[in-house]
């Protein structure tokens, strides 16, 4: 008889184990094998279709921004005023659609329109600028406008146009607006992850930002702090807590001062007291994002000057300034410097000839403008940043000098106050 037949049962019992164990081994690893690559190719085909979907989005926004790029407009449009929402306390949005009912341009998140309204009892009309607070819908703007209080401890009247927006501004109101425009907009081709940061009415822009990203269907790190006294002036509230649902990757911080009653931790807001750098610091992985900021003057100057201290540069940094205190203290780094840089013109007589006021040229004064409400001339002035042309003024004699490029026209003889400054002694028709 061959050995092998002589091979007690027990051992050609563990034989067959061993073969059929080792089979099935081997199909467990050929099964996992094949599991796995098709996990592999679902997970690489959905990646795909994701890819693909970012950018056809994309390009269709591209398709859309070009086509809406024509249809923009120069001067003056008339836009009826569709809705008014009041949104919490002395705030209301305004939908606006164009009267001519052609399409209405395309806007870079954080843009504002120009608005020159002529109000009661005013001889000539007053331009202010209103950040666009929606994404684009195409078919109409979204403006959202608070009554700016008067300064602490004086009796003045609170602010003109604000008020007007306020409390005679209707449905089927017609108004005259200029196309948007502004440099303070978020890049929706760049890929760094952003922290927008707002206070107050600041919050506007940064909304259309976050709509803009959720329309783009972007994937990019986003963080949003903002900050109010409480849930009672927390504007357009509803709509920024309903962020995150529709961009996973937003990172939402609502800092309250003083939060109501009703305010709940971590469910109405996240922080007690005010959005601060040292807040960030806690919370985001590294400084290297772009910063977007805007809200009142003291905010954006203590935010500036800590972020500048925790090491993030200023071509990081971008700020819109909604009044006069921004301005002069957020005033970007480069453009201090471009300003210094320029002959300067200390100590030179500077002379309002219809209010009969002159001052002294100095560095304190960032600009014409800041030099005339310094000594209490009224220049009027829009966005403050050389493009509504509100702030044009008739020089008599001297020349200025400006800081940046402006998008309203000038007049010869004439300048914009809000981004010039006197190149020496000059008189200006104010
Ligand atoms: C680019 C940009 C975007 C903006 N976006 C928005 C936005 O989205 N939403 C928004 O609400 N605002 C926004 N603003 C601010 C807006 O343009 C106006 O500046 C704001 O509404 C105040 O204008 P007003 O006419 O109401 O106030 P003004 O009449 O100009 O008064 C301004 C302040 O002066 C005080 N004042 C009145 N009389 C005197 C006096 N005799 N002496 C001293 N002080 C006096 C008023 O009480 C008030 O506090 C934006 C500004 C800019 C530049």
């Amino acid at each position: 008889m061959p050995a092998l037949n002589v091979l007690p049962t027990g051992t050609t019992l563990l034989i067959g184990y061993v073969v059929v164990g080792a089979v099935l081994i081997q199909l467990a690893v050929f099964l996992y094998g094949s599991l796995r690559s098709a996990a592999h190719a679902r997970v690489a085909r959905a990646r795909d279709i994701e890819r693909l979907d970012l950018e056809v989005s994309a390009a269709r926004l591209r398709l859309v921004s070009v086509e809406q790029e024509r249809s923009g407009w120069n001067g003056i449009r008339k836009f009826t005023v569709a809705k008014k929402i009041a949104e919490c306390a002395d705030t209301f949005s305004f939908h606006l659609t164009p009267h001519d009912r052609r399409p209405i341009p395309a806007f870079k998140p954080g843009q504002y329109l120009t608005f020159q309204l002529t109000l009661p009892g005013q001889a000539k009309p007053i331009v202010r600028c209103y950040s666009i607070s929606d994404c684009a819908r195409y078919t109409h703007y979204r403006v959202t406008i608070k009554r700016c209080p008067p300064p602490p401890k004086t009796d003045h009247p609170p602010g003109k146009c604000s008020s007007f927006f306020c409390d005679n501004v209707k449905e089927g109101d017609i108004l005259d607006v200029k196309a948007p425009a502004g440099h303070f907009f978020l890049d929706l081709e760049k890929e760094k992850s952003a922290v927008l940061i707002s206070g107050g009415v600041g919050i506007t822009p940064m909304i259309a930002m976050a709509h803009a990203l959720i329309e783009a269907r972007s994937n990019r790190e986003v963080w949003f702090f903002f900050g109010s006294r409480s849930s009672e002036d927390h504007m357009l509230r509803a709509e920024t807590l309903a962020l995150t649902q529709k961009y996973p990757n937003l990172k939402l911080h609502i800092c309250y001062s003083r939060p109501g009653k009703e305010d709940v931790i971590d469910r109405d807001f996240q922080h007690e007291g005010r959005v601060t750098v040292e807040l960030m610091k806690s919370l985001l992985p590294s400084q290297n994002y772009n910063f977007y900021l805007c809200g009142p003057g003291a905010f954006m100057e203590t935010i500036t000057d800590d972020l500048r201290t925790w090491g993030v540069p200023d071509a990081a940094v971008h700020f819109e300034a909604f009044g006069p205190a921004s301005v002069k203290k957020a005033a970007k780094p480069e453009a201090k410097a471009a300003f210094t840089a320029l002959p300067f013109a200390g100590g030179s007589m500077i002379s309002f000839a219809k209010s009969g006021q002159s001052t002294r040229w100095s560095p304190a004064h960032a600009t014409l403008l800041d030099a005339a409400e310094a000594c209490g001339v009224r220049i009027e002035a829009g966005c403050r940043a050389g493009n509504c042309g509100a702030c044009l003024v008739a020089i008599k004699s001297g020349e200025v000098e400006y800081l940046n490029d402006h998008g309203a026209e000038v007049e010869a003889g004439s300048c914009l106050a809000c981004i010039c400054k006197p190149k020496g002694a000059l008189t200006v028709d104010a």
